[in-house]
């Protein structure tokens, strides 16, 4: 098969970059392993698609921490601001949620996708479904289709493959070693916005009756940083979770990566100063038990006051100046991050020293890279559905750009 235009993944990565290829007017074929294209994006949407969010550029930008700088000049063409005109091209109206993250009104990612995929028909794009790509040669790849294997010929290709997340919904980073093959510099595929194990586990008890609760607004501080947060998250069978954990999962996964092992501290009372605590915790109880203190003077009980019992030993439980250190900063160990299977997103992947600005692999031209498969992270916000598609753009305008450039023999 020869092709000019090819876009390997279609997430919303490879589908940005097949809407610039084909809007400047070149044929666009998009080969996904899956039976139907998007399945992460539509994911996203289950609670709530959060696809930016409103803040200051300087900010917005910050969220790629150690990748600001490559990651902000992707964003140079579309962030926050253009997507959401994008979107309402789509007849997608878009609304700012109290915390600034930017939501389809109707909240789903399927009308959008919907709108999305009738619009790139329209303009002539091809889908090749449950095409597995399996491997490269120079500017020919291969595919395993239904009817057999197939080596695709194209002037220009955008790989688009995602990350190692959620392998079932199709991005299960099976082109790092092709690509580390081809002498492409490459960072391991990591977990990012994942939930973390603690040393050494819950006891049967904590697990038994706390696991699934929600720790509703604590605040989270990375010790010797000063990183700290308030939010929500979830104690797990296996440790902790949820968006707050998510937040601080790059700081905590380069301490494990670094020290074997990483700290965090809980406020669970984060609205309470510290004197406060302590002053509350001094008035006498009588015969009242702690658990009755606790919740009577604090508010504290459920999850909250387990976690106490469970990480804190008897002479710090009986002494109301260590007790309340402990409430404002509990400290919980964490030995490991969870599976990347298990993530929201990946960590790692096509280094930026391997490509070019227009996003081409330097070892391979023709072949330009986007969306999660590169190297950046960013907490969950609409940080990353705003990069994946910003990068899809800039490796769609690169490869038009390529083509320009190879007339069609
Ligand atoms: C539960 C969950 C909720 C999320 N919520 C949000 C959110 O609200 N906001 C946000 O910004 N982000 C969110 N994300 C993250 C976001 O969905 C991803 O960052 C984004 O989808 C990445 O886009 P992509 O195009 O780079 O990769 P993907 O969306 O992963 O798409 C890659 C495509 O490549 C295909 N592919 C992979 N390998 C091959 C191969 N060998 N051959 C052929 N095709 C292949 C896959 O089938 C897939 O269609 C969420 C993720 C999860 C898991």
């Amino acid at each position: 098969m020869k092709v000019r235009a090819a876009v390997v993944g279609g997430g919303p990565a490879g589908l940005m970059a097949a809407e610039v290829l084909a809007a400047g007017g070149a044929a666009v074929h998009v080969f996904d392993a899956m039976p139907s294209v998007g399945r992460k994006f539509l994911l996203a949407g289950k609670g709530g698609l959060n696809l930016t969010h409103d803040e200051a550029a300087s900010r917005f930008v910050s969220r790629y921490g150690h990748r600001q700088r490559e990651v902000g000049a992707l964003l140079d063409g579309f962030a926050a601001a253009q997507l959401r005109d994008w979107a309402a091209g789509l007849g997608i109206d878009t609304f700012v949620g109290s915390s600034g993250r930017v939501f389809p009104r109707e909240m789903k990612a399927a009308p959008l996708l919907r709108a999305w995929l009738h619009r790139l028909r329209g303009q002539g794009v091809q889908f090749h479904m449950r095409h597995r790509c399996t491997g490269l040669d120079g500017a020919v790849l291969r595919f395993e289709a239904p009817l057999g294997p197939v080596d695709v010929h194209a002037d220009v290709w955008v790989l688009a493959l995602g990350g190692g997340s959620w392998p079932r919904l199709g991005s299960d980073g099976a082109w790092w070693p092709w690509l580390q093959q081809a002498g492409v510099a490459l960072a391991p595929l990591r977990p990012a916005n994942c939930g973390f194990e603690v040393e050494p586990g819950w006891s049967e008890h904590f697990a038994s009756r706390h696991a699934g609760a929600p720790l509703k607004t604590v605040a989270l501080h990375v010790p010797g940083t000063d990183w700290h947060q308030p939010g929500e998250c979830v104690v797990t069978g296996y440790g902790i979770e949820g968006s707050l954990v998510y937040a601080a999962s790059a700081l905590l996964r380069e301490r494990l990566d670094a020290d074997g092992q990483a700290t965090l501290h809980l406020d669970l009372l984060p609205a309470h100063a510290l004197d406060r605590v302590q002053a509350e915790l001094q008035r006498p109880r009588g015969t009242r038990s702690l658990s009755t203190h606790l919740k009577s003077r604090l508010g504290l009980s459920g999850v909250k006051a387990g976690l106490l019992h469970e990480l804190l030993d008897q002479p710090t439980l009986a002494d109301p100046v260590r007790l309340a250190s402990a409430i404002k900063a509990l400290p919980l160990r964490l030995r490991a991050p969870r599976p990347l299977a298990e993530a929201i997103s990946s960590a790692g992947g096509v280094c930026f020293e391997a490509l070019d600005e227009r996003l081409m692999l330097r070892a391979l031209p023709g072949l330009f890279c986007a969306g999660e498969m590169l190297d950046w992270e960013a907490p969950t916000g609409g940080y990353l559905l705003t990069a994946a598609m910003a990068s899809g753009r800039v490796a769609g305008d690169g490869a038009l750009a390529w083509l320009g450039e190879r007339p069609a023999q």
